[in-house]
């Protein structure tokens, strides 16, 4: 079932094979016929994520490459689209030699192809994993991930015992009297069998730890051993579910069940994530949408920085359209995402002023740069009308890239992922790197037009961070704290590795914090 939670814990059970020292990888099957999540509506389906090849992903490869500390590929999210895609193109090609094509054999062929295909890329460009885990989206049950079970089935069958286990993420919810209903679960795992699948781990999903009777139960109705059926409680910070799992002896149970050596854990993450926090800033994330998952990187990010400086992170979420400044008068700074379209840009603008004159620390992101541009070219340059191309009418200080002139299909077509940035020496944002050569992830079809560069700069505007003729960052130097990314440092963020632009602007939240509190 979505938003239960399989995304984590996929990328949970990951970890917990990764802190024994295997080399982990992950896919996502998103039983969609879209190609990718580029064009969906991120308030259905919360935020895309960018992968460094480009690819525009479900957020659950967010999870995975935040908890694993791995580069994914587009090769890594199989959706029906692409499955369907690939069987046509073969289809025309002749591939089949006259063959009907069929979902089975011919769809499901496709899809344990593209699985194992996902699994033997080399992690990190590196060496090919020891674990794949594989997270079938959608419901049991639900016609459109019916291939994709039958797929797993097949594969099952041609696998040893100790390649490949079977792991059913279940609902168990509480009844008015305070007890524990399997019934879900016992009708859930009953719909698999009739798939012929019969899971080896059931993890089940609670707003509290179900006891050994519960399990006991569980365990009964459906065949796995009371040890491999586990409770995992609905949990305040993700990243500590890991270890709520290893409590329940899960990494003991996986291991021997794929007869995996069970070494130690190593602890370092665990350090990592539960540094203690000494103290706490309010960060106002001005938006258009109201949904948290929509932003999920941006909020992991601030986490990851806060962490890095034992400083708790607490956001408060104001609509673009209909916040009051008043609303950013006691927050220690100002952030505005990235976006799209014409709606609440006028908040965002009116936001990022407040930041600028106020000084507070202020962090842009892709349509938040933009933003930040079109302010300064009006409030400081005097160019009244100053907008983007992409809302219309006005003098277009930002415009379309030259590339994407023409351009009318909407997906996978903007200027996404990795590109390599050149930072100016001395400016805030090279310091936070440490280095002038950085690579970060885009997605955007607009930029800074060329025309207005040198009258920004005049004015006082420094674009610390190039890419050939593209400005990439830009920052105010009497400022406390005032930077701008045209890239999407975000999805590169993780516990282990807290992105720089955000550690830095925590820092200069803990620092206003400091200061507001002594005068
Ligand atoms: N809409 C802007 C563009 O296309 C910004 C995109 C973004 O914020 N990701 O350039």
């Amino acid at each position: 079932m979505s938003g239960l939670g399989k995304g984590i814990t996929t990328a949970s059970i990951g970890r917990l094979l990764k802190n024994r020292g295997y080399l982990v990888t992950a896919v996502k099957i998103d039983p969609y016929l879209n190609i990718d999540a580029g064009t969906m509506n991120p308030a259905q389906h919360g935020e895309v994520f960018v992968l460094s090849d480009g690819g525009e992903v479900d957020l659950d490869l967010g999870n995975y490459e935040r908890f694993l500390d791995i580069n994914l590929k587009s090769i890594h999210n199989i959706t029906t689209g692409k499955v369907y895609r690939n069987v046509i193109e073969k289809e025309r090609r002749g591939d089949f030699l006259g063959a009907t094509v069929q979902i089975i054999p011919h769809i499901t062929d496709e899809i344990k192809h593209c699985i194992r295909r996902a699994a033997l890329e080399p992690v990190n460009g590196g060496k090919v994993a020891d674990v794949c885990m594989v997270e079938v989206g959608g419901t049991v049950g639900d016609i459109e991930s019916m291939p994709f079970l039958e797929a797993v089935r097949q594969m099952h069958g041609e696998l040893a015992p100790d390649e490949m286990i079977l792991v059913h993420v279940t609902l168990v919810p509480m009844d008015t009297m305070g007890d524990f209903k399997t019934k879900p679960t016992q009708h859930s795992v009953k719909a698999l069998r009739e798939l012929g699948l019969q899971p080896d781990i059931i993890v089940a999903r609670s707003s509290d730890v179900i006891g050994p009777q519960t399990k006991k139960k569980i365990s009964t109705f459906t065949d796995v051993p009371v040890k491999a059926v586990v409770s995992a409680k609905d949990a305040p910070d993700i990243y500590q579910i890991p270890m709520e799992l290893e409590k329940e002896g899960l990494a003991d149970v996986v291991c021997s069940y794929l007869s995996l050596e069970n070494r130690e854990p190593d602890p370092a993450w665990y350090r990592v994530v539960s540094k203690e926090y000494t103290n706490r800033v309010t960060v106002a994330i001005v938006s258009k949408y109201g949904i948290e998952d929509v932003y999920m990187s941006i909020k992991e990010s601030l986490k990851h920085a806060g962490r890095a400086l034992s400083t708790e992170v607490n956001i408060r979420w104001l609509d673009a359209e209909t916040f009051d400044l008043r609303d950013l008068a006691d927050v220690d700074g100002i952030l505005i995402p990235g976006g799209f379209g014409k709606r609440g840009i006028e908040g965002k603008i009116r936001a990022i002023q407040y930041a600028r004159e106020k000084k507070k620390p202020f962090l842009g992101l892709c349509l938040g740069f933009q933003l930040a541009v079109i302010e300064y070219a009006r409030h400081v340059l005097g160019i009244e009308d100053a907008t983007s191309e992409e809302m219309g009418e006005g003098t277009h200080v930002i415009a379309i890239l030259p590339e994407q002139e023409g351009v009318s299909d909407l997906g996978g077509t903007m200027r996404l992922g990795n590109c390599d940035v050149t930072l100016k020496e001395g400016t805030t944002v090279a310091g936070l790197y440490g280095k002038t050569a950085i690579v970060e992830r885009h997605r955007h079809r607009y930029e800074v037009n060329p025309e207005f560069i040198a009258e920004l700069e005049g004015a006082g505007l420094v674009f610390s961070g190039t890419c050939g003729p593209r400005m990439e960052a830009c920052e105010i130097p009497e400022h406390p704290f005032y930077l701008a990314t045209q890239f999407h440092p975000e999805f590169k963020s993780s516990p282990t590795n807290p992105s720089p632009p955000y550690v830095g602007f925590v820092e200069a939240c803990k620092k206003n914090k400091l200061t507001s509190e002594v005068r």
